[in-house]
């Protein structure tokens, strides 16, 4: 299929593209040989499969989904598998190979993928998405496995939908294979402190850059894009830790309170309220952009190319901590910089999800389970270590800390390719 070379929002650079530039640009730094670079710049396997499935009204209707293995230099396939209206290749490669870096940045044993499926559950019953579910699985089940490929929840899937896909494989294997898919119910086999991970690893990567920048996290003001399971989690850390969260976007507006909106309310509101915060009461609703509220940190946890050139010099946050997955383009990146803005880049600041999904695939294959305590101690000091090697590399280069994520991820990837060489 061609590579869209802007999304549907015109104007906006390709997903894709844009995580080419990123890649170019790494290269150049390390001086990676081109043949080695263009491997690194193509997704190992890249599928498209047609999901008939029987809606309640008794009709047929296809869905479309993707499974992308990007990398697997460093071990099996990881990533998520996203449900969305949106979806597309151009997308899921992109976040496929987002993937690769991410594992390498925080030095986990996995390489890349994703999947998705163009479709909206929010207008779907709970029964048309599991025989979505378990269609897709059944289309792709000879590529995925725990030691081949493993998804995740994304953005609009979660515990539930995983546990119909290891159902679904467990089913086509005759045996119960819980570490075909990471972000399980804990009952599956699912890893305790899993579904707090990635808001938790945002929440760390934050406290050390108020470190490197000399804020304190204490009485911050912080907004935040997104509120679903990344921008809540953050969120509510951060306010634990005495920040004011002075803005929340989701997909039903934006809404906020300059003494501080009471998150643990706010999470209990949108979970009886369809998932949304408007109309959450002590806000007020904001019309403008919550990118660019006045706050001194912010967390964009929705969805890609949110940050453009279009609004990077409006920005006014002193750190950007990329909760979701490619929020900011390669061109608001250079604007960012010169402003002195400190940017926590997704392959690090989210990173925390896919560690824990290690530490569960882990388990799985164990059989033998740690206490949440075990589990976040563990998640912390692994986002710490990272933090530090990537800040190091920027400072020492006097790169921007998405560079130096990128050159760190790359080189690991590109020396376990070089060390396996190329099959032929
Ligand atoms: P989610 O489905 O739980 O939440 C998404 C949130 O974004 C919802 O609140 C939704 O209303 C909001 N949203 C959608 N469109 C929006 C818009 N136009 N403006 C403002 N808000 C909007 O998803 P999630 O799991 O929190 O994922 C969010 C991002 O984080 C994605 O980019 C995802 O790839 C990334 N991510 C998630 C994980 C994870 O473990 N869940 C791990 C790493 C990265």
């Amino acid at each position: 299929m061609a590579v869209k070379k802007t999304s549907m929002k015109s104007g906006v650079p390709d997903y894709f593209e844009n995580t080419l530039k990123v890649i170019d640009e790494s290269a150049k730094i390390l001086k990676l040989d081109p043949g080695l670079l263009e491997v690194l710049k193509h997704p190992k396997r890249s599928v498209e499969v047609s999901i008939p499935v029987k809606m309640d009204n008794g009709k047929i209707k296809v869905f479309t989904g993707y499974r992308v293995l990007y990398n697997i230099a460093r071990g099996p396939g990881k990533g998520g598998v996203r449900l969305h209206p949106d979806v597309n290749i151009s997308e899921v490669k992109a976040l496929a190979a987002g993937m690769t870096w991410k594992c390498a940045v925080v030095d986990i044993p996995f390489g890349g993928g994703k999947g998705g499926i163009i479709m909206d559950p929010t207008k779907m019953s709970e029964g048309e998405i599991e025989r979505v579910i378990r269609r897709y699985t059944a289309e792709i089940v000879d590529l995925i496995g725990p030691k081949k490929d493993v998804p995740a929840p994304d953005v609009n899937s979660g515990q539930r939908e995983m546990a119909w896909m290891m159902d679904t494989y467990s089913m086509h294997h005759s045996e119960t294979v819980s570490g075909v898919v990471t972000g399980k119910p804990f009952i599956l086999g699912g890893s305790l402190g899993r579904p707090e991970a990635t808001g938790r690893g945002v929440y760390t990567s934050i406290k050390k850059a108020c470190t490197v920048k000399k804020i304190s996290l204490k009485g911050a003001r912080i907004a935040v894009q997104g509120f679903g399971n990344v921008g809540s989690i953050a969120a509510k850390l951060c306010s634990e830790d005495g920040a004011k969260i002075v803005a929340v976007s989701d997909a039903s507006g934006t809404i906020c309170n300059e003494k501080g909106i009471d998150i643990p309310a706010l999470i209990a509101y949108s979970a009886k309220n369809k998932k949304m915060v408007k109309g959450f009461p002590g806000t007020k609703a904001y019309s403008g952009s919550v990118l660019e509220v006045d706050c001194d940190i912010l967390i964009p946890a929705a969805l890609e190319n949110q940050i453009t050139e279009k609004n990077a010099a409006k920005i006014k946050a002193k750190i950007v901590a990329e909760g979701a997955n490619g929020p900011t383009t390669v061109d608001a990146d250079a604007i960012l910089f010169k402003k002195g803005i400190f940017m926590i880049p997704d392959i690090l600041c989210n990173a925390g999800g896919v560690t824990v999904s290690y530490f569960e695939w882990v388990q799985n294959f164990y059989n033998y389970y740690w206490t949440e305590e075990e589990v976040n101690q563990k998640l912390v000091t692994i986002m710490e270590n990272s933090f530090n090697a990537v800040y190091e590399l920027a400072v020492k280069h006097k790169i921007d800390m998405r560079k130096a994520a990128y050159c760190l991820a790359i080189k690991r990837v590109a020396e376990a390719t070089t060390a396996r060489g190329v099959y032929a």
